[in-house]
């Protein structure tokens, strides 16, 4: 794709018509989230979609909060300064070693060394924006998969105060490479828990390091309190917890149905903010018929299921895997993937490890 190419960059009015269709959510709390692409090729948009939710909050009063998910290559001091006047948080992606990132993430544009930019601009970023305003995402592929220990003692490294063990996810780039990229849910599953055995030693050992995955599921299992975490809910989060606005005004139930447009598959399209209403976008027949369809407590398998009360389910998933929004669980692979993980906390509990206890409720006491 040519970086200079502007045809998929969002015009001003449709990000002015985008802005206009967030504040007429009806929810207090307000999360807007930039992603691309590289969404630091166009930041002009940024600031002008930033300015104008503000101006518009102004009367709205809400809660509003800003994030950018970026690789870092691109930030400079200009940018830097307007995150920190706007309070503009930055989520990045760091997959591991300097070799691991080089391999994963290759930058479209000046050096071949995509990890010495990546520290150039989290250094930055700190200097500026102070040591915790940028988080970073992991992706397990099959170049990271077997040296896991490896990734946490790169976050360690870095400072990061955690990692979430995230598995590659068949859309987009990756439903095209996952002969190269990929692996089964057996092998995720196990390098899941070794990992994890590894951060716990870590945290015996006084470092305190929070594997972000197992933090949830240890919070929906052990206090009365949500997560706010889509994918771990029922009905799951799509549509009613977040959206995605594309480029073209296109408004998508989640971000893998956004990408399952890409590859042609246009389901998860619920309107265009150029020409549907708030109403018809989100109480459309659509929308009612995803977030139905993920209602745990209503789908067979599930319903019968010793971990539904912690568990979500994403349709977007479940369709890509089986050609229908329920799928059948027990034998799709997001399905074994959370009851194998599942399966290890809850034997990692029933072990009643005195110091395994005092590292999983240091996590949680950190959520709170
Ligand atoms: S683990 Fe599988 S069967 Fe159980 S609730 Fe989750 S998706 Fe449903």
């Amino acid at each position: 794709m040519d970086l200079n190419s502007e045809d998929r960059d969002m015009t001003w009015e449709v990000a002015q018509k985008t802005v206009e269709m967030i504040f007429a959510s009806p929810s207090l709390d307000i999360k807007i989230e930039f992603q691309g692409g590289e969404p630091l090729l166009n930041f002009e948009i940024i600031r002008d979609i930033v300015d104008y939710a503000e101006m518009l909050n102004r009367f709205a009063k809400k809660n509003l909060q800003f994030v950018i998910c970026t690789n870092l290559t691109l930030i400079d001091n200009t940018m830097l300064e307007y995150c920190k006047a706007h309070e503009i948080f930055l989520s990045t992606s760091l997959d591991g070693s300097r070799d691991v990132q080089n391999a994963n993430r290759k930058p479209r544009v000046g050096s071949s060394d995509g990890y010495t930019m990546f520290i150039d601009g989290l250094m930055r970023a700190r200097q500026v924006l102070g040591a915790r305003a940028c988080s970073p995402l992991l992706t397990v592929t099959r170049t990271n998969l077997n040296d896991l220990n490896s990734v946490v003692d790169e976050y360690m490294r870095l400072e990061f105060n955690g990692v979430f063990i995230r598995a590659l996810n068949p859309y987009g780039y990756a439903s095209t490479n996952m002969k190269a990229l990929g692996y089964s849910v057996d092998e995720f599953v196990s390098a899941y828990k070794s990992a994890l055995n590894y951060i716990i030693r870590r945290n015996t050992e006084g470092h305190f390091f929070v594997e972000y995955f197992a933090s949830l599921l240890l919070k929906r299992i052990l206090t009365p309190f949500p997560t706010g975490f889509v994918d771990l809910q029922s009905p799951c989060g799509n549509i009613i917890g977040g959206v995605i606005y594309d480029y073209d005004g296109n408004v998508y139930a989640s971000d893998e149905g956004r990408m399952l447009a890409r590859m042609g598959d246009r389901k998860f399209l619920l309107g265009n903010v150029r020409r549907d209403s708030w109403q018809s976008i989100f109480k459309g027949s659509k929308a009612q018929e995803i977030v139905k369809a993920s209602c745990l407590e209503t789908l067979s398998e599930c319903s019968m299921c010793a971990y539904q009360m912690y568990c979500g389910s994403d349709p977007v998933r479940y369709y890509t895997e089986s050609g229908d929004f329920y799928g059948r669980r027990p034998s799709s692979g997001a399905c074994r993937k959370t009851k194998g993980i599942l399966d290890y906390i809850f034997y990692l509990l029933r072990r009643d490890d005195d110091e395994i206890n005092s590292v999983f409720w240091s996590w949680l006491r950190a959520q709170c």
